[in-house]
């Protein structure tokens, strides 16, 4: 594997969507996302330029913060998080990115040692399989997540199905950045609404395009 080309290409590739799209530089903050492979490599990767690391699952969240906290990253949380495994991993994440349900988010208020910043996860597929709020449900939800004060919504994140067309893909990132302007516009304490997290290795252009300010790149970094 040629880490630093994979590095290159991705990022020359993401800052010429961004130029294509007039949005400002350095807009979109690429995550390389290494739950495929183990801390040494991590490391190597780390060592071509990469600012932002994410892992889905907290294990291997833990294995990598403490293999490379030395190093002066951004650590973000993607997967979806188990109540009973808060505590363990919460206090290390710089952006958690799947806060998909009122009960996780209390428990994050509750073992949180200071405001931890989160994506709310929206289900705009309507996939069965994915987690996530239905748009549906947001009004209430912001409700009841208003009076934690440990968490910061900084954004919403949102996943494409793995066989979606380019069109589909245009539909669903779109429909997720309306809805993120509409919540940002509502100024809500705590609530400011104002990223997105959105594309991966196979759709990150068409998640650019619609506004997509933190993309999280897995495979195409490995291959
Ligand atoms: C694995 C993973 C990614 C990266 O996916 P690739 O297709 O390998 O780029 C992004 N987001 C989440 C939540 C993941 O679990």
């Amino acid at each position: 594997m040629d880490f630093q080309a994979n590095k290159d290409l991705i990022f020359q590739n993401v800052a010429q969507i961004v130029e294509k799209e007039n949005r400002p530089k350095d807009s979109v903050n690429i995550i390389a996302v290494t739950k495929y492979v183990d801390c040494e490599t991590a490391k190597k990767l780390v060592a071509t330029g990469i600012k932002h690391i994410g892992e889905n699952r907290v294990d291997k969240f833990l294995e990598k913060y403490h293999a490379l906290k030395e190093e002066n990253l951004t650590w973000h949380l993607i997967g979806s998080l188990q109540r009973r495994k808060v505590k363990d991993v919460i206090n290390y994440v710089d952006y958690f990115h799947a806060l998909d349900s009122v009960k996780l988010a209390q428990e994050i208020n509750k073992r949180a040692d200071h405001v931890i910043n989160c994506f709310l996860q929206v289900n705009i597929s309507k996939e069965e399989s994915k987690h996530g709020f239905l748009v549906e449900e947001l009004d209430s939800v912001l409700l009841e997540l208003a009076a934690l004060e440990n968490i910061c919504l900084v954004g919403l994140m949102t996943m494409a199905p793995f066989e979606a067309t380019h069109q589909e893909l245009d539909q669903i990132f779109s429909e997720a950045r309306q809805l993120q302007i509409n919540l940002q516009a509502k100024q809500l304490k705590n609530m400011p609404f104002s990223d997105l997290s959105m594309g991966m290795s196979r759709d990150y252009p068409e998640a650019i395009a619609n506004g997509s300010t933190y993309v999280r790149i897995g495979t195409a970094f490995f291959k």
